[in-house]
């Protein structure tokens, strides 16, 4: 880690009791992708975050890498016996790192949407004090209860309520963490006040809601549903016709009096609708994730591309929406072949078919296409994320 960075432990070995269900909260889908892989992903995208680490719980082993298995390998350490020993492990694992952090972000994985404005305010919280943490003032009347009677109310106007994630300097949690692991506290601000650090408050947010019962997954969704934002990617991809008895386009076989000549199956309009994927999702072309030079894809069915591309959608967060391709040339005809292919491609990439769009156009003649020297294509593909 440079010297000087701020890294982040995401607390996800709670095993979420109050939830129900066959898996804990964190691993269960929320809007097409889990609460932990949310959190991992806002604190991936903020620039002044260099290191996330999680700590999960040794049986959910297998529904970690499940999660990520996709990814980048995400390194995990086990958690302990409470939330306290769970933090502590984390801590310890950074400490053991060559270059510890300067500043770590503690942040349990229940809160799966963190806006970046929360991150700026608490690393800038740091350059003051050794401990900050956002919080909401109370606006419901407060009293105590016994679950079945009202008791005395409570005086609001001094009380808050603590989120996460919180932020430390490294070296003083790590020693607090040390120094009290007799004592239980329910955050990690209760431990530095143990420890006498100096703390700060900066502005909670409602989005940092935390997924505790089935309502609040009803909740986190909507919030979800309305930070949605779509990306559109394009394609483009020529092959030059050759010798042979046909030619695949979109997944479907065509018979013709030549053939396309490429190192993999040639399926320039598949290859198109991959490009046009993976730049829906900026992971670059098609050429960059399987070479030419590279053997394994000499004479490839064109849809472990287009598998690929898929992947790389999902890996980024992201749900494919849409796609359309032109197929470009004079012949062979596509129009009989076009039910076919959107159904293919449907198929392939788990879309609806009214949500798959084949066309062909010719060049009126013109240029190489126009003089059947080759086809070429174009396709756009669109996707949504939420932030
Ligand atoms: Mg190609």
């Amino acid at each position: 880690m440079p010297s000087g960075a701020t890294a982040v432990l995401i607390m996800a070995a709670g095993q979420g009791a109050r939830f129900g269900g066959d898996i804990p909260k964190q691993y269960k889908q929320l809007a097409g992708r889990a609460p932990l892989q949310r959190a991992v992903d806002a604190f991936a995208r903020h620039p002044g975050v260099a290191e996330t680490l999680c700590v999960i719980d040794a049986d959910a082993e297998a529904l970690y890498r499940d999660l990520f298995q996709a990814g980048d390998a995400l390194e995990f350490v086990v958690g302990g016996a409470t939330r306290q020993a769970s933090v502590r492990n984390g801590l310890e694992a950074l400490a053991r790192s060559p270059s510890p952090p300067e500043r770590v972000l503690i942040h349990d994985a229940a809160r799966p949407i963190v806006p970046g404005q929360i991150v700026d305010d608490l690393i800038r919280a740091l350059d003051a004090v050794d401990a900050a943490a956002p919080a909401l003032s109370l606006t419901d009347t407060v009293s105590h209860s016994d679950g079945h009677r009202f008791g005395d109310e409570v005086d609001r106007s001094s009380l808050v309520r603590r989120q996460t994630p919180q932020a430390f300097r490294f070296a003083k949690i790590l020693e607090a963490h040390r120094a009290h692991e007799d004592v239980e506290v329910t955050d990690d601000i209760a431990l530095a006040r143990l420890a006498g650090l100096a703390t700060a408050m900066t502005e909670g947010s409602q989005l940092l809601h935390k997924l505790t019962t089935p309502e609040d997954q009803q909740l986190l969704e909507a919030m979800l549903a309305r930070r949605m934002t779509a990306s559109v990617g394009n394609g483009f991809d020529v092959h030059a016709f050759g010798p042979g008895d046909g030619l695949t386009l979109c997944g479907v076989h065509i018979s013709h009096d030549r053939a396309l000549v490429g190192h993999s199956d040639a399926d320039v309009a598949m290859h198109a609708l991959t490009d046009a994927m993976l730049g829906a999702v900026g992971a670059g072309d098609i050429g960059q994730l399987y070479p030419p030079s590279d053997d394994r894809w000499k004479g490839a069915d064109s849809t472990i591309f287009l598998a690929g591309a898929l992947s790389r959608v999902h890996m980024a967060g992201a749900t494919l929406e849409s796609v359309d391709v032109t197929i470009i040339c004079e012949a062979p005809k596509v129009g009989p072949h076009r039910d076919a292919m959107r159904a293919r491609l449907a198929d392939l990439l788990g879309l609806a078919p009214d949500r798959v769009n084949v066309k062909a156009t010719t060049t009126e003649r013109l240029g190489f296409a126009g003089r059947g020297e080759g086809i070429a294509a174009l396709a756009t593909a669109t996707v949504t994320r939420c932030a």
